[in-house]
C-alpha cells in the first residue's frame, strides 16, 4: 500500500529512537511517532513520508503501554524539552541504560558480552522533577503585544508562555513575573529574533541548592545610545553603587529593589548580547546588585561501598554567570563520587582535568593527588576555578585557559623537547580526566592523551554517542574499558550522563 501525508494509521510502538520517538511498523513500513511509549497502540497521522519510513503525529492512544503515565506538565508536547514525560521514571532509566549500551556496541564497536561485563546499573534520581538549578528563559512578545517568557514553539521564533517548568525551582516563576510585569509597565520591548530589535532576550536564573543563593542575569540586546530606554545612569539609586553604573532599562532601580527582596537573592547582573545568533549569553557581564557570583557546596560519598578516600568530603564553589556548572546538583554528587572513585587516586599522582569548568572535579582530585592541571576554554570559569582553589585552601592545582585540543598538545610538544625531571609529571600524568561538552573530544586532544599514556583515563560524558566514538580511538591506542556507569542527571529528557574508567594495557 502507498502511504501519503495526512493518512491515519494504527500502530503498535515496539522500540524507541535515541531522541525518544516511539518506533513502530505497519506492513513493514517504519513510523517514528513523538510522544508515544514502547507498548502503546496508537492512532497516528502521517506528517512526513519518505520511501521506507515516515514521521507521524500522535492523535490518540488506543491501548496505553504499561509504562505510560500521565504527564505532569500541560505543555510538554509543545515544548519538547521533556521527551519522556509520559514514561514512568523506571522505564526512562531502562531506556537510558539501553541507549548507552547500544551506542557502545554500535558506535564503539564493543561486543554485547563485553559491554555487559563492564556496565554497572544506572544511578537514578529519587526526585525526577524540580531538579534543575539553572533555567534560561527566552523572552518575547505575544500576539497582544505583551511580554512573555517560556519556550520556543517547535522550530519557530514564537514563544509559548510557561513560567513554571516542572524541572525547575519555584523561584523561577516569581522572578519571571516581576521582570515581565516591569517590562509591561515601562514598555520595555522584548528582543525580536527576526528583526534583531528590542532589548530583553533571555533571563538566566541559577540557584545554589545547598546555599539557597539565587542569581538572576538579564541578557540584553543593549547598544549604548541606541535603545531609547538606555540612558546614562543619573538616578540616585543606580549611581549609589560604585559609580559608573549604567541604566540599561527604564525604572531599573525599581526592578532591582523588587528582585532583591526575593529570598536567597544574591546576584543580579546583565549580560550584553547584540549579536543576531542563537547563542544565549553575551560575553560582557555587569553586576547590578549584590555579588558577581553565587556559591554552592558539593559533597561526595562512597558510591561503590569501596571505602574510597573522597568519602564525606565537601568543597564550596563560586559560580559566575558565564561559567558552566552541572545542572542537577543532587545527581552531580553521585556522578562526581563515581568519577573520583574511578581515578583510583592514592595521594601522590599527577592528573590532568580537561574541560574542567570552575574546577569542581579538579579540586576534589587535588585533595587526593600530588598535582592537578585543569584546562578550560571559558576565561571566567578559570578565574572562578583559581578563586575556588584559594577559598578551599588548595595549592596543588593549576589552571589554564584554552581549548583542550590546543593546550594539551602545546604542553606536550614544548615539554617533551626539554624533558627535565621537573616536568615529567605533566608530560606523563598518572591519570587524565575528561568531561567534554556533547561533541566529545577533538582528535588532537585524544592523540595527545595517547602520547601521554596515563595509567588511567576517566571519561565523563553527556553524550554516549560521541563517548563511544572516542572510546574506540582510545582502545585502538592501547586502553581497555574497565567500568561504565550511567548516572541520570536529566530526568524526563532523553539525555544521560556516563562515567567510564579505562586502563592502559599495552605499554
Ligand atoms: N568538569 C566540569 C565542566 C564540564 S562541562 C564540571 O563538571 O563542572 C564541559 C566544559 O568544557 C565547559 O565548562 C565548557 O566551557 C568547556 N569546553 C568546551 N569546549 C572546550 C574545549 N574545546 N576545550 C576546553 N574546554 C572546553
Amino acid at each position: 500500500m502507498e502511504y501519503k501525508k495526512n493518512n491515519y494509521l494504527t500502530v503498535k510502538i515496539e522500540d524507541m529512537s535515541n531522541e525518544g520517538e516511539g518506533i513502530g511498523k505497519v506492513d513493514g513500513f517504519t513510523l517514528f511517532v513523538k510522544d508515544t511509549v514502547i507498548g502503546d497502540t496508537a492512532r497516528v497521522k502521517l506528517i512526513k513520508v519518505k520511501k521506507n519510513y515516515a514521521f507521524a503525529r500522535l492523535e490518540e492512544i488506543i491501548e496505553p503501554s504499561v509504562d505510560r503515565v500521565d504527564a505532569v506538565c500541560p505543555v510538554h508536547r509543545q515544548c519538547g524539552g521533556c521527551q519522556l514525560q509520559s514514561m514512568s521514571y523506571e522505564s526512562q532509566l531502562r531506556f537510558k541504560q539501553n541507549k548507552v549500551r547500544n551506542n557502545l556496541i554500535r558506535i564503539g564497536g564493543f561486543t554485547e558480552d563485553f559491554v555487559d561485563s563492564v556496565m554497572e546499573p544506572i544511578v537514578g534520581m529519587e526526585e525526577p522533577f524540580h531538579y534543575r538549578n539553572k533555567a534560561q528563559y527566552p523572552v518575547g512578545t505575544d500576539k497582544e503585544g505583551n511580554p512573555v517568557a517560556g519556550f520556543y514553539a517547535g522550530r519557530t521564533h514564537s514563544i509559548i508562555s510557561n513560567l513554571n517548568c516542572a524541572l525547575g525551582v519555584p523561584e523561577n516563576e516569581e522572578i519571571l513575573k516581576l521582570i515581565l510585569e516591569h517590562m509591561k509597565v515601562y514598555r520595555i520591548p522584548a528582543y525580536d529574533e527576526v528583526t534583531g530589535q528590542g532589548l530583553v532576550r533571555h533571563v538566566l536564573i541559577r540557584k545554589g541548592f545547598t546555599s539557597g543563593e539565587i542569581m538572576v542575569c538579564l541578557v540584553l540586546n543593549w547598544k549604548p545610545g541606541k535603545n531609547k530606554e538606555n540612558r546614562k545612569a543619573d538616578t540616585a539609586g543606580v549611581s549609589a553603587g560604585k559609580g559608573g553604573f549604567l541604566e540599561y532599562m527604564s525604572g531599573q532601580q525599581e526592578l532591582l529593589d523588587k528582585l532583591a527582596k526575593i529570598k536567597g537573592m544574591t546576584s543580579i547582573s546583565v549580560s550584553i548580547n547584540t549579536e543576531q545568533t542563537n547563542v544565549i549569553m553575551g560575553r560582557e557581564i555587569h553586576t547590578l546588585w549584590g555579588s558577581a557570583t553565587i556559591s554552592d557546596t558539593i559533597h561526595v560519598r562512597d558510591m561503590q561501598k569501596s571505602g574510597y578516600p573522597f568519602t564525606g568530603q565537601e568543597l564550596n564553589f563560586h559560580i559566575s554567570p558565564l561559567s558552566f556548572y552541572q545542572v542537577n546538583p543532587v545527581q552531580t554528587e553521585k556522578l562526581y563520587s563515581l568519577a573520583l572513585e574511578y581515578t583510583g587516586l592514592t595521594g601522590k599522582e599527577s592528573v590532568w582535568d580537561l574541560y574542567c569548568g570552575i574546577g569542581t572535579i579538579s579540586l576534589f582530585l587535588a585533595t587526593h593527588a600530588g598535582k592537578v592541571y585543569g584546562v578550560e576554554i571559558v576565561p571566567q570559569a578559570i578565574e572562578d576555578a583559581k578563586e575556588n582553589a584559594r577559598r578551599n585552601g588548595i595549592r596543588n592545582a593549576e589552571f589554564y585557559v584554552g581549548k583542550a585540543e590546543e593546550v594539551l598538545p602545546e604542553f606536550y610538544e614544548r615539554l617533551s623537547k626539554g624533558a627535565s625531571d621537573a616536568v615529567q609529571d605533566m608530560l606523563h600524568p598518572d591519570v587524565i580526566v575528561v568531561d567534554p561538552p556533547r561533541k566529545g573530544c577533538d582528535e588532537a586532544c585524544l592523540d595527545t592523551m595517547l602520547k601521554m599514556r596515563p595509567e588511567r583515563i576517566v571519561y565523563v560524558s553527556c553524550d554516549s554517542a560521541t563517548l563511544a566514538r572516542d572510546l574506540k580511538v582510545l582502545c585502538e591506542g592501547g586502553y581497555e574499558v574497565k567500568k561504565v556507569r550511567a548516572v541520570d542527571q536529566f530526568g524526563m529528557t532523553v539525555h544521560v550522563e556516563v562515567a567510564i574508567m579505562m586502563q592502559l594495557v599495552e605499554k
